[in-house]
């Protein structure tokens, strides 16, 4: 997350997107709890099986030793996530690097190539501020899930090609992110129905930056969120920072952003209590699969619908 200000302005108010939460505190009376619960199985059900939401989850464990395996240095950080790549089954021509032109370590960008050219693009930056912290907060959490959910992913045929990118460069002012838009070319730009970018994951419960997210992305979001039961919130970061989904929106693709930080704990980052203790590793786990089944959902939302019939498209 780049970091934008000292002064920490009150930030919009806090609305829970999947309701759930809400819902179970306000019931006070067991019976209605009781319906509630089996009114929300109900719909997570016929969510999940609507919308075929499938992956494989790497354990806890696994993404614990990653988490707990940083560095502090952000050309190792890149190399850690390159060789993870690898290890979840991403090899050459589709494991790459991408040389900026500045000195800082490349882009590292995994493909997973879909039955379809259409495009998702699934982003976190590798690097740190150098001052403060470990900046495992931000955002070795989040750079860490890239790896992961190329393992969860790539169990079953998907529709998008899928493209992971660690950036570099993100607390330089999104340079990564940026060279990476620039230089595709306008029918690969034109190509991408989604970026998702996660940023300083595992303070708290997933949160998203709603004001800055794709309309279409953000309702997919919550439905997931029900579906799977896992809590998403709205925590917007207008005016507090900025993240690589924005190099995105300036050409208008559709974006979102995920992370971790509130009110309460926005002055961790740049700070030196970003430390792996930080970490509150249950809601870090749940943002994984929480992030896990989305990609999965989006996979499938969006699919362009069917052709028409043939003799029906000039009707
Ligand atoms: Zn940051």
């Amino acid at each position: 997350m780049v970091v934008i200000g000292p002064e920490v302005r009150r930030a919009d108010s806090r609305a829970t997107l999947a309701k759930m939460r809400r819902d179970a505190k306000t019931l006070a009376r067991p019976l209605l709890r009781r319906l509630a619960a089996a009114l929300i199985a109900c719909i997570a059900c016929a969510v999940c099986a609507a919308a075929q939401i499938n992956v494989r989850l790497q354990t806890r464990e696994a993404i614990e030793a990653h988490l707990k395996s940083f560095s502090t240095k952000n050309s190792e950080r890149e190399a850690l996530i390159r060789k993870w790549f690898a290890d979840s089954g991403c090899k050459d021509p589709n494991l790459s690097e991408q040389a900026l032109d500045r000195k800082l370590p490349p882009n590292v960008i995994c493909v997973l190539p879909g039955e379809t050219p259409e495009v998702i693009v699934v982003g976190a930056h590798t690097d740190h501020v150098d001052s403060f912290g470990d900046g495992v907060v931000d955002n070795w959490t989040g750079a860490v899930l890239l790896p992961g959910l190329v393992y969860s992913l790539s169990a079953q045929p998907r529709h998008h090609t899928l493209i992971f990118v660690g950036f570099s460069g993100e607390e330089k002012g999104l340079v990564g992110s940026q060279y990476y838009v620039d230089h595709l070319s306008s029918e690969q730009r034109a190509h991408i129905e989604g970026m998702v970018n996660f940023d300083s994951l595992g303070l708290g419960p997933t949160e998203v930056w709603a004001s800055h997210a794709d309309k279409v992305l953000l309702d997919a979001l919550g439905t997931v969120a029900a579906a799977s039961r896992l809590v998403v919130a709205t925590m917007n970061v207008d005016n507090l920072g900025t993240a690589d989904s924005e190099s995105f929106a300036r050409y208008q693709i559709p974006r979102i952003t995920l992370h971790s930080v509130t009110e309460q704990t926005w002055s961790i980052l740049h700070s030196p209590f970003d430390k792996l203790a930080a970490v509150r590793m249950n809601d870090y786990y749940d943002s994984y699969k929480l992030i896990a089944e989305y990609l999965a959902y989006l996979d499938e939302a969006l699919k362009p619908p069917p052709a028409p019939p043939p003799g029906k498209a000039a009707q």
